[in-house]
């Protein structure tokens, strides 16, 4: 039995937004399986879209296709070697072994993300739809990128919300190793695929960190939310005068020093400190300390719209303190990874954060997550990732 809309609700399915939510229902058949196929009518019953079932989620339909077509292990094979086609024009192996395959509803393919690591794919299995076709999908990723090795890190909170159990395993293939080498720019990591944060590197600011690199030369810089030292390798590697790595994760410090190591870069130029973020921005506040460029990449501290006024407090909070912090002609690169906190308010924020520490500041460079995790033009939620490069004055 298909889903019908209620009068009017049709609105964003016609602008090709992918998500139907409960209170847009009519009509719908609640005994339909978890993940299954089901058409979405308008009131007037016309056809509107295919999607995924969701019994359990807000989000109780994503769609497949706009199309009348079959969803089938067919279709999943269009739409991967599509996404895999996309990948292949943007000169991404020139840089790198390690990118994303696949990127959720910008790629067409709702729920699920598959990220490379050289000769590893990681999946990411986020919804009930991406989970019922997760076996067939898993079979047609081996054969369209020959790519052997699939690990399953289908741990993320939100699963919950469509009533699935966490998952962390090897889903295809027999990986001897979890820590898997890869290659950014002309720089190694070592990613931890089983334990690591995501599917266990943050592909998505692979060019940034490059970008930082460039402006890195003499600076004394200050690297907070490190994780396992994206930024400060590329710190270090581009000559900065030194790097102090902040990051509360005792386990990413210690990759950190491993990724140091494997890149034969200079430790005595290097200092790793294990704490929180918005104690030690204080402590330096309080020391007279200061620094030629400040990287802030938080957590995603508002994961939804709900939140956004808390979290806005705190990137207030951390940005405020960085520009006590720079001297002079200094650099703020400043993320936000939050979807509850667009593009306009996230340089609000950073404003206001400018105004109450006295500073005067320009932007220089407006920042986002790199072509491998593009956004659908028909889905803005796709563009999570913001970031700017602030000049203080
Ligand atoms: N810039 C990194 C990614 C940062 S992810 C890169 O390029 O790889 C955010 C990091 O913040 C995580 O490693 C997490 O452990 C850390 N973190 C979260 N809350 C923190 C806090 N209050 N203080 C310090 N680190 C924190």
């Amino acid at each position: 039995m298909p889903i019908i809309l209620k009068p009017t609700r049709e609105k964003s399915l016609q602008r090709r937004h992918p998500w139907i939510f409960s209170g847009a229902i009519q009509q719908e058949d609640k005994a339909l399986a978890s993940g299954s196929t089901v058409d979405l009518l308008a009131n007037d019953g016309h056809f509107l879209a295919r999607a995924s079932y969701s019994p359990q989620s807000q989000i109780r339909a994503r769609v497949w296709t706009f199309n009348d077509e079959p969803i089938d292990a067919n279709f999943f094979r269009k739409r991967i070697q599509e996404a895999i086609q996309q990948r292949s024009t943007f000169n991404l192996e020139h840089d790198t072994n390690a990118y994303r395959l696949i990127h959720a509803e910008s790629d067409g393919i709702p729920g699920l993300i598959v990220d490379r690591y050289d000769n590893v794919l990681v999946l990411q299995s986020l919804t009930a739809g991406s989970e019922f076709w997760k076996e067939t999908i898993a079979d047609l990723l081996v054969e369209e990128t020959g790519i052997q090795n699939i690990y399953e890190r289908s741990d993320a909170d939100v699963r919950e919300l469509e009533g699935l159990p966490p998952i962390n395993k090897t889903l295809r293939g027999n990986l001897s190793s979890f820590a898997i080498p890869i290659q950014e720019y002309k720089l190694k990591f070592n990613v931890d695929i089983a334990h690591g944060h995501k599917t266990g590197f943050y592909l998505d600011q692979r060019h940034n960190r490059n970008r930082l690199g460039e402006f890195a030369k003499d600076r004394d810089v200050l690297n907070c939310f490190c994780y396992t030292g994206g930024f400060s390798i590329h710190a270090l590697a581009h000559d900065a005068k030194s790097v102090i790595s902040i990051d509360s994760s005792a386990d990413a410090l210690s990759l950190l020093q491993k990724n140091i190591a494997i890149n034969n870069l200079p430790t005595e130029r290097h200092t790793s400190m294990e704490g929180d973020v918005f104690q030690l921005l204080r402590k330096f506040r309080d020391e007279a300390r200061s620094f030629d460029l400040i990287i802030l990449d938080p957590p995603k501290l508002a994961p939804t719209a709900a939140h956004a006024e808390k979290a806005a407090r705190a990137y207030k909070d951390i940005n405020l303190l960085a520009f006590k912090l720079l001297r002079k002609g200094g650099l703020l690169f400043t993320y936000s990874c939050s979807g509850g906190i667009d593009a306009g308010l996230f340089q609000k924020i950073i404003a206001g954060a400018a105004l109450d520490a006295n500073v005067d500041a320009q932007i220089i460079e407006h920042l986002s997550q790199g072509a491998d995790h593009p956004v659908s033009l028909h889905f803005p939620e796709g563009a999570y990732l913001k970031g700017l490069i602030c000049i203080k004055n």
